[in-house]
């Protein structure tokens, strides 16, 4: 099996379950034309622990953790199997980087772990497994955390960092209008170091952009672009999953690392 590419994935609101919009459509193209991975290991903001936990449920269960939404959002399930045994294959790499890794066999997929897969495998026929955010994860950590499972990646594993390339929820507003410019200038930054797959920029990017802590008033839905990007090989080609930006200020754009993965979207969409 050729070594599977790593993402990095904006859920934006939960809204974007039932709004694919143009992000939507890029996952789904995406699920349907890169090789088809024998489990999806994610990594989501919506699960912040102490230390390191991972979902070890055969059966986790479809976590509406959001509040105020459309009713229709609640009756969604995304009932995907989980992977015991990816868990403890995971929890051993990570340990042997010198982590402490707690297994959870009860915890589900939070809604930045179901949201976007919902649109790249909507058969729900992918297993999944869930990573926490360590609550001190900065830049550095998270790309090592990626750069330690990255092994998986050669086994059929799609390693997933699911966040908001911008995210900052006090600036949202009704409606698409207009862009932020500052949020267009970030966006513009931190695709530049995604697609260069530039550690140094990724790693230090809400010190070191423009308008860095707008875009991200808490780092959370930052980290798991480095998170994504320490998963990839040092020269993995980098594809931009274009998704524009919802509600004035929330960027919908994602990145895939890999090489032929990139290779076989391009070519599905000049068909
Ligand atoms: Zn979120």
């Amino acid at each position: 099996m050729t070594r599977l590419p790593s993402l990095f994935v904006s859920h934006g609101a939960p809204t974007y379950a039932i709004e694919p919009g143009e992000a939507g459509r890029h996952l789904a193209q995406l699920g349907q034309s890169i090789e088809r991975p024998r489990a999806v290991l994610v990594m989501s903001p919506h699960w912040i622990t102490r230390g390191l936990a991972i979902t070890a449920a055969a059966a986790p269960p479809t976590i509406h953790d959001f509040g105020g939404f459309p009713p229709e959002l609640y009756r969604l399930q995304y009932p995907a199997p989980g992977q015991p045994q990816l868990a403890r294959a995971a929890a051993a790499l990570l340990e042997a980087a010198g982590h402490r890794v707690a297994l959870d066999e009860r915890r589900g997929l939070d809604h930045g772990a179901w949201v976007p897969l919902m649109h790249l495998f909507p058969d729900a026929d992918v297993p999944v497994v869930q990573l926490s955010m360590p609550a001190d994860l900065d830049g550095s950590s998270a790309w090592r955390l990626g750069a330690a499972l990255a092994p998986l990646a050669a086994d059929g594993v799609l390693i997933v960092g699911s966040g908001s390339l911008t995210h900052n929820l006090y600036e949202i507003r009704d409606g698409d209008e207009a862009a932020e410019p500052y949020a267009v200038e970030f966006v513009e930054w931190a695709r530049d170091a995604a697609v260069a797959l530039d550690r140094e920029r990724l790693v230090h990017a809400l010190e070191r952009a423009p308008h860095g802590r707008r875009a991200h008033p808490t780092p959370d839905h930052f980290l798991p672009l480095p998170f994504a990007a320490g998963a990839a090989a040092n020269d993995a080609q980098v594809q931009v999953l274009p998704g524009g930006i919802r509600y004035g200020v929330l960027s919908m754009e994602s990145y895939l690392f890999g090489s032929d993965a990139a290779a076989a979207l391009t070519t599905s969409s000049a068909r």
